[in-house]
Order: structure tokens, then sequence, then C-alpha cells
């Protein structure tokens, strides 16, 4: 064959004499040994025996041990397929499954759960990474162990599993699997410290052979995953075509948002804040609103929706934008509109740049470090590029600007925490605030809170002041700022501006 093909021109370039020699020797080859024996023996060591006939007529066995090659051989293979913390198979080997299992001649239907592991982020943040890693092994394994043999259990990375499974009996018992498979995986874990006990979401996605592509089963997967979260964790959801629809209207919805964050129609209303012992006024928060269509759009909704499909650096961008010039217009005006607080996301602040840049569009306004306040909330000190975050909020304390710590108790930020980063003010929750009036009992948190801050020489403002007796309570509690609908909702610039000449 391979004369034939040089003869038909194959390799160009090589002589024919090259061709010949190299046919002659692996005709020779051929000619004086047999085909290599490979065998396991019984200590586990690997052997190859190859028999070569010499020309005299004797018979000469090579005997190599391969025990190290083999084994090489197993662990490219392990790597190849094996999620290495938990030992379960890849993401690339459920992928496989799965096109197997589409690519079937029978009819036979097949699964593929999708599984989110709930608030893995708050466990892996408070307790350490290794507590995280131990608790995503012992998951491993109750999985494994709860869906057992014939279907496949995988690691998709992160807090994400999927099982890769059979669905002959119909989707009700398939339904009773993964109950029971809840049921095991939802038990009490012990962790170095702590006991959790984790929940999960699971979305699934049912398909029959050459019906749905590979990209269809995961993305029906997904979306169903994503409905599960939504309904409330700790269950699973199987797909549902009216899902679709839930997922068209979100991506409508991102959509329209950065449209409207392109187009500049994002705006922002100014709520005033004052100092509690004497009533003045010292500054404002500026918070982001969104007119879509006829509906205000409170940002409980689209603010999560912009972190979650990227655009919530430049929704933040306009929003820095729109306060800066504000600042501006009611300088230019003579106004003292004291200082302005501006929420900032944890996605901004991991930006290398946020820190430099800021400073300098404030001082590109003719304004002052001192006039900026950045508020952020608790949990972004507990996010996993909680250095970088740091880095940043302490290049903003060194140029002037204030950081305040927006919803404080509500999350799971420590003492520790508050002395690592560079935090001016706490703001005492809303959800606190209101509790004040109701009992005694509840009250007792922003007043620790106050005193806490004081102690760490930060000072204190309580949002959402509605009434007289909340702002009595606070202020002897020796609160030092307060912002609330007692004294004033949100309002747009004008309206602000009118606030500042009337007061
Ligand atoms: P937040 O920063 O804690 O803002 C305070 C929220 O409390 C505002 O809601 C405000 O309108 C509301 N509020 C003020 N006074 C009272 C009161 O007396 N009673 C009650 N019940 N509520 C009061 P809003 O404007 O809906 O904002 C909600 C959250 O959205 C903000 O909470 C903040 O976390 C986020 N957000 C708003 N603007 C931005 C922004 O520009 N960037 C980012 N990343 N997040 C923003
Ligand atoms: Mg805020
Ligand atoms: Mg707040």
């Amino acid at each position: 064959i391979v004369r034939r093909m040089a003869r038909s021109g194959h390799f160009a370039g090589v002589g024919e004499d090259e061709v010949e020699a190299w046919v002659e020797q692996r005709m020779d080859e051929h000619r004086h040994s047999t085909r290599p024996v490979v065998l396991e023996l019984a200590d586990g060591r690997w052997m190859q025996l190859r028999e070569f006939r010499t020309g005299t007529g004797l018979t000469v066995t090579a005997r190599t041990d391969i025990t190290e090659l083999k084994e090489a051989e197993r662990t490219i293979r392990r790597q190849a397929e094996e999620d290495p913390l938990t030992g379960l198979a890849n993401r690339a080997v459920a992928v496989r499954r799965v096109d197997e299992m589409l690519a079937q001649r029978t009819s036979r239907a097949g699964a593929l759960v999708l599984i989110d592991l709930d608030g893995f982020k708050a466990i892996n943040d408070s307790l350490g990474h290794d507590a995280g890693d131990e608790l995503l092994v012992v998951i491993g394994r109750r999985l494994a162990a709860a869906v057992g043999r014939g279907s496949v259990v995988g690691r998709m990375g992160g807090d994400e599993f999927a099982l890769v499974m059979s669905c002959t009996a119909g989707e009700k018992s398939l339904a009773r699997r993964l109950d029971r498979v809840m049921a095991a995986v939802q038990q009490p874990v012990a962790l170095t410290g702590r006991t959790v006990t984790p929940r999960l979401s699971m979305g699934v996605a049912v398909f029959s052979p050459g019906q749905l592509s590979r990209r269809d089963v995961f993305q029906r997967a997904d979306i169903a995953l994503y409905h599960a979260k939504a309904v409330g964790r700790g269950r699973y959801a199987f797909f549902d075509h009216h899902m679709l629809r839930a997922t068209e209207q979100r991506q409508q919805a991102q959509d329209c948002l950065r449209e409207a964050i392109d187009e500049d129609r994002l705006f922002i209303e100014l709520q005033p804040q004052v100092r509690l012992a004497t009533g003045a006024h010292v500054g404002f928060e500026a918070l982001v609103r969104w007119q879509r269509g006829d509906r205000l759009v409170p940002p409980s909704e689209f603010v999560q929706l912009a972190e979650e499909c990227g655009l919530i650096v430049p929704l933040g961008n306009r929003v820095i934008d729109h306060a800066l010039r504000f600042m501006r217009s009611m300088a230019s005006r003579g106004l003292k509109p004291g200082r302005i607080a501006i929420n900032v996301a944890a996605a901004q602040l991991k930006l290398d740049d946020f820190a430099d840049t800021l400073v300098a569009q404030v001082a590109g306004h003719g304004l002052a470090p001192t006039d900026i306040e950045v508020e952020v909330t608790e949990t972004v000190l507990l996010d996993r590029s909680a250095q970088q975050i740091g880095r940043t909020l302490a290049r903003l304390h060194e140029a002037g600007i204030a950081i305040s710590l927006d919803d404080f108790g509500t999350g799971y930020a420590s003492l520790a925490h508050l002395k690592r980063f560079q935090v001016d003010r706490l703001k005492i929750d809303r959800s606190f605030v209101a509790d004040i009036g109701m009992d005694d009992h509840r009250a007792v948190i922003p007043r620790t809170i106050v005193s806490l801050a004081h102690s760490l020489g930060m000072d204190v403002v309580a949002e959402g002041i509605e009434n007289e007796r909340q702002l009595d309570i606070l202020k002897a509690y020796d609160c030092d700022i307060g912002q609330g609908f007692l004294f004033a909702r949100p309002m747009p610039p004008a309206e602000a501006e009118a606030h500042l000449r009337s007061v």
C-alpha cells in the first residue's frame, strides 16, 4: 500500500529510496516478531511480552515491565474524566453521557438533572474554602450513593452537580427517585467547626433519543433549575414549556435594561439625610430609577437582574455620572447639598481602576472627595474577591471618600470584617428600624449597632425612619444620622433642589 501511495505521489519530497528502506524495515520487523502480549500480574504489575525470531531460528522473548506506563495511562484517563475534588465524573463525561443517550437507537427516555447547592457561597465565605470543599465532597458521596449504579453523577464545576439517568418508568417514578435523593443529601453535615444542612435545587429535563439536541437538553434543565430556585430553593422542577415564556420575559427585560442603560434612560432620585440631634440636612443618597414604559420598575427588580447579566458596571457608571452631575449643578447654583451617598456593587469594586477613575471623575466635576460616600452592602465584604475589594475600599478611603456599610445587620459580616476593611459608617438596615416601635426586645439590635460603631470610631445612619417614635428612640440611642419617609421620600433632582432651598 505504501509503495502504491508513493507511486501516485502521496509523499512528495520523499525519495523513492527512502520509501523503499522504510517498507523493508517494517516488513522485516513483521517477519521477525510476534504481536506483543500485555499481562497483568497477580501483584498488580504489568508486563509486556514480545517474541523475536532470529535469523538462525532461535526465539528470543523480551519482557518489559510497563507498570509505570500503565499507571500513567490510567492517571491521564482519570484526569480527563474525573473531578479532582469529589472523584465524581466531570462535566465532559456527563455531556458525553447525554450525547450517548440522545444517539441511542431505542426510544428509551433519559433525564438530565442539574443540581445547585443553595447558599454555598455564604458557607464558603463564612466557614472558609476548606469547609466548602469538604461539603462538596460529602454531597458528591451522598449523591452517588443515593442515585445508584447505571446513572452518571457528575460535578459540573463550583457548587453544581448533574445526574444523567434513565427515565424509562416515567416522570412520576423519576420524581420519587429524586425525592429520595433530596432526602438523602439534605441531611446535616458536620464540618470543621459547624454543622450545616445542605439544600439542593434541581432542574430536570426529560428527553427521548433523537428528539432534542444536547444544547436543548442542557438549556431546559437550566431553565428548570432557575425556576426551582425562583420558586423557593430546596426543591426540584421539571422543565415545562411555560417556563420558556418566563425565560423569554427575563431575556426581554434584560434587553430593555441594556437599551435603557445605553440610551441613558435610567435616572436617580435623591433621598435626604439629616443629623438626628439637630435635624440639619447633611446629604443625600442617590437611588437608581428605571421608568419602563408607564411602569416605574423598583431597583429590587432590576439591580439584581443587572448583576446577573453583567450590566451592573455600566448601570453603576450611569448612576455615578448622574450623582456627580447633580452635585455639580447644586454647587453651581450656590447650594450646599452636603455629601452624596452612591450605592456601589461588588462587580464595580472588583475593577482595578474603580477607585482611581472615581477620584478623577470627582475632581473633574469640581467636587471634593469628602463630598462623596460609597455605600456597599455587607455581603460585598464576604465576596470571593474580598481582597481586591478591600484594596479598592482602602484607596477610596485614603483619597477621602467615605465608605458606608449598607443593610448592616442583615448579612454575616462580623467584627473582624469591620476591622479588616476601611469602613467609616454603618447603615442600620431599615428592617431593624421598623422593629423599633414594635417591641423592646428587637430594639436591642439598633442600640448595639450604634454602640459598636461608636466604639470602632464609625458613625451610624439609620434608614427607613417612618415615625416620631422611631426617631425619638434612635436619638436616645445616640444614632448620628437618619434617613426615611419621616423626613422625605426619594425625589427627582429638581425637587431635591427645591428641598435644599427650603432647609
Ligand atoms: P438601600 O441602599 O438600602 O436603599 C434604601 C431603600 O430604602 C430605598 O429603596 C429607599 O427608597 C427605601 N426607603 C427609604 N426610606 C424609607 C422608609 O422610610 N421606609 C421604607 N419602607 N423604605 C424606605 P429603593 O430605592 O427601592 O432601593 C432598594 C435597593 O436597591 C437599595 O437599598 C440598594 O441596595 C439598591 N440600589 C438602589 N440604587 C442603586 C444603585 O444605584 N446601585 C446599586 N448597586 N444598587 C442600588
Ligand atoms: Mg443604600
Ligand atoms: Mg440599606
